[in-house]
């Protein structure tokens, strides 16, 4: 398996990155998570384009331009003669002293790395998964605005062990008004009497890229969409609730608190929009 880093292709074994990386020390940096589906890169440019606002909002110079990182990015696929995989590509601050300044960091690290992935289990889109809600907050855009895709997860891990400690395998976020923002690394959608509903994001939440092509899609389809605040109980009392993101794609949630939502099967629209987004992956994206 070649890796893309810096500045050219090593193997897996020797993509190492020094102890002064302000990435490592400090969680100095950005990232991203890509899908490639039957040698599609789906929505590449959405990607590219909220990485690179990102890293200016940090002041963080990608040493590429959008075009020549967007590239390295296909010919890291190519290397490793993927056709379906998972793409993450990491900027970090770079090398620089122990100090918090990232002026000392003159040379951004660039990292590509690609390898097949599934995050659920097939069967989980068919049967649903089970979430809890955490005592974790997710934090607004006052402190560090979650539109910033920032190396800084420790929140979402902490969410994720709170979640797998009570046997789940999701958590659900709210933010410190007690509104429900989203998974550890997923967008949260609800449905109830056929409108449906996901956070906007000045609760906290990251406007996911699935989230947006889900709001498209339920668009096309006729179905009444809207961006919308809601509490726990509303999830509660839903007649569907799904996530959405890179990796974990389109999938219900038949569980939350122990309760079930509706008859504690993935429901109809939820269905739907997994199957046109299914549909949407092979075809609508980078070739
Ligand atoms: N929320 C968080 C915190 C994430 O890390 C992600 C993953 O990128 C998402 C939501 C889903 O976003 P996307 O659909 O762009 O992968």
């Amino acid at each position: 398996q070649w890796i893309f880093l810096n500045d050219r292709f090593v193997k897996k074994e020797e993509a190492v990155v020094s102890v002064y990386d302000h990435g490592f020390l400090y969680g100095d940096g950005v990232f991203e998570g890509i899908r490639m589906y039957s040698g599609n890169v789906f929505r590449l440019d959405d990607h590219i384009k909220r990485l690179y606002e990102s890293a200016h909002s940090i002041t963080l110079k990608i040493p590429y331009d959008q075009e020549e990182l967007k590239q390295l990015i296909i010919e890291t696929l190519r290397k490793n003669k993927f056709q379906d995989a998972y793409i993450r590509v990491v900027i970090s601050r770079g090398v620089g002293d122990l100090g918090l300044s990232p002026f000392t960091c003159k040379h951004p690290g660039v990292i590509i790395i690609a390898e097949p992935l599934a995050l659920f289990p097939k069967e989980l889109y068919e049967s649903g998964i089970e979430v809890v809600s955490v005592a974790s907050r997710r934090n607004r855009s006052d402190v560090l605005d979650p539109k910033v895709k920032s190396l800084n997860y420790l929140n979402n891990i902490l969410v994720k062990i709170e979640a797998s400690l009570a046997g789940a395998s999701e958590a659900l976020m709210m933010n410190d008004q007690g509104y429900v923002a989203e998974g550890s690394g997923d967008n949260i959608f609800i449905v109830k009497d056929n409108v449906i509903k996901t956070p906007p994001g000045y609760v906290g939440t990251l406007e996911g890229i699935t989230r947006n092509v889900i709001i498209e899609l339920a668009k096309q389809l006729g179905f009444e969409i809207r961006e919308d605040v809601f509490t726990r109980h509303d999830v509660y009392i839903a007649d569907e609730v799904f996530l959405t993101g890179t990796a974990a794609e389109v999938i219900a949630v038949v569980k939350v608190d122990g309760r079930n939502i509706a008859d504690g099967k993935p429901g109809p629209v939820t269905n739907k929009l997994l199957e046109a987004f299914r549909n949407v992956v092979t075809v609508d994206g980078t070739k």
